[in-house]
């Protein structure tokens, strides 16, 4: 089962559970917090409709084995891109060919540079610079 990865929120915080929750946990801590939220929700404001809604939606993606492991899946691979600050996007042909050293070179704005040999380009995406924490990410 597929879903949109838009909109996407942080599903675990809306239950206040965690991804190392067991089903019963989860299922446990959604259901108390789905009759704390319909107590009230009848004549409330329309936030309180709105938190039901999406205590509702985050049971739904986490009640599901299937659902919730590619959300947890989804969930490591965002947290895989804050990890490296990627500063750009550059093509191969974009980036200049130091001849004598048989590399690839891209000047950071730090003052640093990314570099590449010829070989490594072959199987590395991101490229580290020399003095700061800025990857960037070649495209071929
Ligand atoms: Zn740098």
């Amino acid at each position: 089962m597929a879903f949109e990865r838009i909109n996407q929120k942080d599903w675990y915080k809306i239950l206040g559970a965690k991804p190392s929750d067991s089903p019963a946990e989860l299922k446990r801590k959604y259901q108390k917090l789905a009759l704390l939220e319909a107590d009230v929700a009848a004549g409330e404001a329309e936030e309180r409709v709105q938190r039901f809604i999406e205590i509702d939606q985050a049971w739904k993606i986490l009640g599901n084995e299937q659902t919730k492991k590619e959300y947890d899946l989804q969930q490591r691979e965002d947290n895989l891109t804050k990890e490296w600050p990627l500063h750009e996007q550059i093509y191969l042909e974009d980036m200049c060919w130091n001849e004598d050293e048989q590399l690839y070179t891209l000047s950071c704005r730090c003052g640093g540079n990314y570099s590449v040999s010829k070989s490594e380009t072959k199987d590395v995406s991101l490229v580290c610079c020399d003095t700061c924490s800025l990857v960037i990410e070649i495209l071929q």
